[in-house]
């Protein structure tokens, strides 16, 4: 049966996270024959049925029989396996919410026939966690090396803020992003320039700091270095905090309540779309050598 690949491009910037794992079918087929015991075919059977949890396909950490490698030729680090033992989970995660109710009703309906090939998790979750994952995937994307990383964080950032507007298209050919107390809300652009009101631009200048920051340096910002205190001095002459009411004991917990503000706070559902063509392709083969 040929498959289609499943189309994502629906769906609003900032709003779909990729995860990607490899897993060791050695490593599997020795739990489950080893330890627990079973013949090969009922290992094999088990096996496919196998749905590794969330955390075991988007932790940072993976752990056995998971692995991450850059590798195209990569051994299992804990049997050393060969690549023909090894099959690559790869994992879609889409924020739950009106922006992306449409486009996700689409994808599932053409995959509620390959339930097989592409497992669906629903997760409950908050936007907080959602901002984080957003926010370490576009660490990911970004070369903080290279100079125009900041206008690249500030139009993801914008995406993510206003899904509706095209910001590839506000972006082109652009120079400079500035602050400009003109603006009550919003964002213009003037030549090479793009104003963004007070507020944004602020709010832009916490996605740097959070993407690039460290403990010994501080974040990099539009407005050069800044350290925790420096950035919430800002805020605060800003007029930020107090536009949103903000107010805190110390500047941890002011930082805190900040962060809720940018990413904003509820619950906010999750949703794990696997893609399990290749490891159930892999058992397959690999039982095949077994029995
Ligand atoms: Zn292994």
């Amino acid at each position: 049966m040929k498959l289609t690949e499943p189309d994502f491009s629906d769906f609003p910037p900032g709003t779909v996270t990729e995860y990607t794992t490899l897993v060791c079918l050695a490593c599997i087929f020795d739990i489950f024959t080893g330890q627990i015991g079973l013949a090969p075919r009922s290992a094999y059977s088990e096996i496919k049925r196998y749905a590794p949890t969330v955390e075991e396909l988007t932790s940072p950490k993976a752990v056995r029989p998971f692995f991450d490698s850059e590798e195209k030729h990569p051994r299992c680090p804990y049997c050393d396996a060969a690549k023909r033992w090894q099959a690559r989970l790869n994992t879609h995660c889409l924020e739950g919410g009106k922006a992306t109710d449409t486009p996700r009703r689409k994808l599932f309906k053409t995959l509620q026939k390959k339930t097989e090939q592409f497992a669906i998790v629903e997760q409950k979750s908050d936007r907080r966690t959602a901002f984080f994952n957003w926010l370490d995937t576009l660490r990911l994307s970004l070369d903080l090396n290279e100079p125009g990383w900041l206008l690249e964080a500030t139009k993801s950032f914008l995406e993510r803020k206003e899904p509706k507007q095209d910001w590839t298209e506000v972006f082109e050919g652009l120079g400079v992003v500035r602050a400009s107390s003109r603006l009550s809300e919003g964002w213009e652009r003037d030549g090479a320039r793009l104003y963004l009101s007070p507020e944004l631009y602020n709010e832009a200048l916490l996605v740097q700091y959070l993407v690039s920051r460290s403990h010994e340096h501080g974040g990099r910002t539009l407005v050069g270095r800044l350290t925790l205190p420096e950035l919430l001095r800002r805020m605060r002459k800003g007029g930020y905090l107090s536009a949103h009411g903000i107010e805190a004991f110390d500047q941890f917990e002011l930082f805190e309540k900040l962060i809720d503000e940018v990413a904003g706070s509820g619950a906010l559902k999750l949703y794990y779309i696997v893609d399990r063509r290749e490891f159930i392709d892999k058992v397959k083969s690999v039982y095949a050598s077994y029995a």
